[in-house]
C-alpha cells in the first residue's frame, strides 16, 4: 500500500535526504586513489551523528555499515573494504539516514582521478537518465511510465538495466511500496498519487544484464565483470509533479562541476 506524505512530513523527509546529500558532498572531497571504502565509511557515520541523526543502512537488514559502496563491476550493495581506491576505478556511493523518523537514501557514482571514456558515458547516460526517469513521475502516471523510459534512454545506447534490484517508496521505512523498477511498459503498474515519495534508483550495465553476488552475502556484481553505474534521487510528488528532496549540489560544489540539470524539478519551496 503506498503511503502518502503530509506537506509537513515531506519537509521533515527532505531534510533526512539534505543530509545524505551533504554525506555524499564531505566524501566527494576525501575520494581520491589510495582512499579506502572503509575510511569513507567511518568519515561518513562519524558526519551522519555529529547533524544529529543515525545511519539509515547500518543494522538495517543486518548491514554492517554506514555506506555501500561499489566499486568497478560492483553494481550496488557493496560492502566497504580496506583495498585503496585506484586512479580509473568508479565508486557508487549509496547512503542512508534517519532523521525525524524518516528515511534518505540517495547515491552518486563517482570516477578516481582519469576514468577510461567507454565508462565515463555510462555513468553521463544513467544520470541523464534518472532525470528521464523523473519526468515521468508525475500525476496521471503509472509506476512502469518511469522504468519504461529509463530502459528506453539506456538501451538506446546499448546498455542494460539490472533487473533484480529495484528502486522504491521512501517514508518512516526504507522500502515502502511502490516497487519502483528500471524497466517496463508505458502505462502499466500502480497508479501515482499526490504526497508519495520515492527512491528512483538506475542500476545500469556496460556488458550484460547479469548479476551475481559475492560470498560477503551482500555485494552485487555484473556477471561479465564490466562497469556498472548507480545514481538514486529521493522525490515527492508535489501538485502532481516531482519535487527533488535531495540534490546533487554539495557533489558538484566539492568536485567544481557546474550544471543545471536539477533546476527544472525545483518548484519554489513548500510553503507551510
Ligand atoms: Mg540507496
Ligand atoms: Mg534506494
Amino acid at each position: 500500500m503506498i503511503i502518502p506524505k503530509t506537506l509537513e512530513e515531506i519537509e521533515l523527509m527532505r531534510q533526512s535526504a539534505l543530509l545524505v546529500s551533504k554525506t555524499l558532498g564531505m566524501i566527494a572531497t576525501e575520494l581520491k586513489p589510495g582512499v579506502t571504502t572503509l575510511e569513507l565509511d567511518a568519515k561518513a557515520e562519524e558526519f551522519i551523528r555529529d547533524h544529529g541523526a543515525v545511519p539509515g543502512f547500518k543494522g538495517l537488514y543486518g548491514c554492517p555499515s554506514t555506506l555501500l559502496t561499489s566499486v568497478n563491476d560492483q553494481i550496488v550493495h557493496g560492502l566497504p573494504t580496506d583495498r585503496p581506491l585506484e586512479e580509473g576505478d568508479i565508486v557508487s556511493v549509496d547512503c542512508g539516514t534517519v532523521m525525524n523518523g524518516f528515511y534518505g537514501d540517495h547515491a552518486y557514482t563517482f570516477e578516481i582521478g582519469d576514468v577510461d571514456p567507454a565508462t565515463k558515458k555510462l555513468l553521463q547516460i544513467t544520470k541523464e537518465s534518472l532525470y528521464v526517469g523523473i519526468r515521468e513521475f508525475r500525476l496521471g502516471n503509472r509506476v512502469e511510465d518511469v522504468g519504461s523510459a529509463i530502459q528506453r534512454y539506456c538501451e538506446k545506447e546499448g546498455y542494460t538495466v539490472v533487473r533484480e534490484l529495484v528502486g522504491h517508496g521512501l517514508g518512516r521505512k526504507m522500502h515502502e511500496d511502490p516497487e519502483m523498477p528500471n524497466y517496463g511498459k508505458p502505462g502499466n503498474g500502480k497508479r501515482f498519487v499526490e504526497g508519495m515519495v520515492v527512491a528512483i534508483e538506475p542500476m545500469i550495465n556496460l556488458g550484460t544484464r547479469n548479476i551475481k553476488q559475492l560470498n560477503d552475502g551482500w555485494t552485487i556484481v555484473t556477471r561479465d565483470g564490466k562497469p556498472s553505474a548507480h545514481f538514486e534521487h529521493d522525490v515527492a510528488l508535489v501538485n502532481g509533479k516531482p519535487e527533488l528532496l535531495s540534490t546533487y549540489q554539495y557533489i558538484y560544489q566539492a568536485l567544481g562541476i557546474t550544471s543545471n540539470e536539477e533546476d527544472e524539478f525545483r518548484a519554489k519551496p513548500l510553503v507551510l
